[in-house]
């Protein structure tokens, strides 16, 4: 497929992730899919790649590379096992990411490395069982006592959280929220059942909870009671980067559905032959275009502001629909065997509906969308003519 065109790094990385992809990724895939197995081999791999500290400067164990390098690698992943893809974002992006930028130099040193290395595996962890969209209606709190903190709450549906070593946790502290660094081995913290999912299968989800750990000063991250700033930057990054898991696999059904009506005939025709089959390829194909171009937009502008959510979430809004649709379609395309599971299509379909899910809903973005337009229109003074 026609990709746009890329500088000689992103081209040369791009090939690598591919080749890695090819020989590693696909034939994990299906096992992963089946079992709901997390290659955790596979994955500590990709640190030894370079691929899960891409964003993370070289001195802390990082690749030294940038929001654009990790899309790359997001969507290459997407395109073989979106599973994988998740937990590398949620790692990658949501923990490792966010835990550089805003944590404290002791941090860098201290818990960087063996995330970038793989040695360790990362989660986010903010949504609650009674607080999902609304995430700021956490109940998980932090309570000061002397010079340590008291944690106490539960967290759930959080990828990586069966396996995970290092959780960047939001907890309430006061009227303000405040993330924390909360390892596997701190008292008090204990692991819940994994979730038994319909796609996305192979990333492991569980939940987390936390009976008062006591833990000090330098687990904040950042500064006691800047934790809005930090989940609000942070969901809109972790929503460009994820909306390149679903161009990748939006890809792969292409893909799958060109291969299939180039092989498959009925009536004496191969289906490509047939006027509504090209007109699903052509709607396929256009969506998975622009909503393309949509996150290249919201990269370029991640890379100015983390601040802007309009167009993060215009972006995974976007490309989140479009690949369920298209996955939807390439089932339609496989007919009866699109149904099987033997033929990879009915996996993406299962796979693609997470991206309405994860990283806030599509509800929420819509709202995030026409809440941003509203107040560009307020703050220039105008009404539309
Ligand atoms: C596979 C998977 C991986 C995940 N990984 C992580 C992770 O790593 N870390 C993490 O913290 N969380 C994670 N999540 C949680 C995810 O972010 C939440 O599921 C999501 O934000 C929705 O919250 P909820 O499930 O509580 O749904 P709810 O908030 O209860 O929403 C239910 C329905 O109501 C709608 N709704 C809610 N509020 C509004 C509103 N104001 N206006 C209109 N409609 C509304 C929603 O759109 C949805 O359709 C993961 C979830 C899944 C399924």
């Amino acid at each position: 497929m026609l990709e746009l065109s890329e500088s000689d790094t992103y081209r040369d990385l791009r090939d690598a992730v591919r080749s890695f992809v090819r020989k590693e990724v696909f034939p994990a895939a299906t096992e992963m899919d089946r079992n709901d197995h997390f290659p955790t081999e596979l994955f500590r791999k990709m640190g030894k790649l370079g691929y899960l500290g891409i964003t993370i400067p070289e001195e802390y164990g990082g690749s030294g590379m940038d929001y654009r390098a990790q899309a790359i690698v997001e969507e290459e992943l997407g395109y073989a096992s979106a599973s994988l893809g998740l937990s590398y974002g949620a790692h990658s992006n949501l923990c490792l990411d966010n835990l550089f930028r805003n944590g404290t130099e002791f941090m860098r040193r201290e818990y960087v490395p063996k995330l970038a290395s793989g040695e360790w595996i990362g989660s986010l962890a903010l949504t609650e069982p009674g607080s999902g969209s609304d995430a700021l209606a956490m109940k998980t709190t932090a309570k000061v006592a002397g010079k340590d903190y008291v944690v106490t709450g539960s967290k759930t549906l959080i990828t990586n959280a069966p396996y995970a070593d290092l959780f960047l946790a939001y907890a309430r502290t006061g009227d303000a929220y405040t993330p924390f660094v909360i390892l596997s081995t701190d008292k008090g913290f204990s692991r819940g059942a994994k979730f038994d999912k319909m796609g996305m299968r192979g990333s492991p989800t569980g939940e987390v909870f936390f009976d008062s750990i006591m833990l000090p000063e330098d687990r904040v991250v950042g500064k006691a009671g800047s934790g809005k700033d930090i989940i609000m930057s942070g969901l809109n990054s972790e929503r460009v980067i994820l909306s390149f898991i679903f161009i990748g696999l939006a890809r792969r059904a292409i893909d799958l559905s060109v291969r299939y009506s180039m092989q498959r005939k009925q009536s004496g025709k191969y289906l490509y032959e047939f006027e509504m089959i090209q007109e699903k390829l052509a709607v396929m194909y256009t969506r998975y275009e622009a909503g393309r171009l949509l996150a290249m937009k919201a990269l370029s502008k991640l890379e100015k502001d983390r601040m802007d959510a309009m167009s993060a979430a215009t972006a995974i809004y976007y490309v989140a629909e479009s690949a369920e649709q298209i996955a939807r379609e390439a089932i339609q395309i496989h007919g009866g065997y699109g149904y099987v599971k033997d033929f990879e299509v009915e996996r993406l379909l299962r796979d693609a509906i997470l991206g309405q899910i994860g990283a806030g809903t599509t509800e929420i973005r819509k709202k995030l969308i026409s809440s941003g337009l509203i107040k560009n229109y307020m703050s220039q003074d105008r009404m539309p003519d």
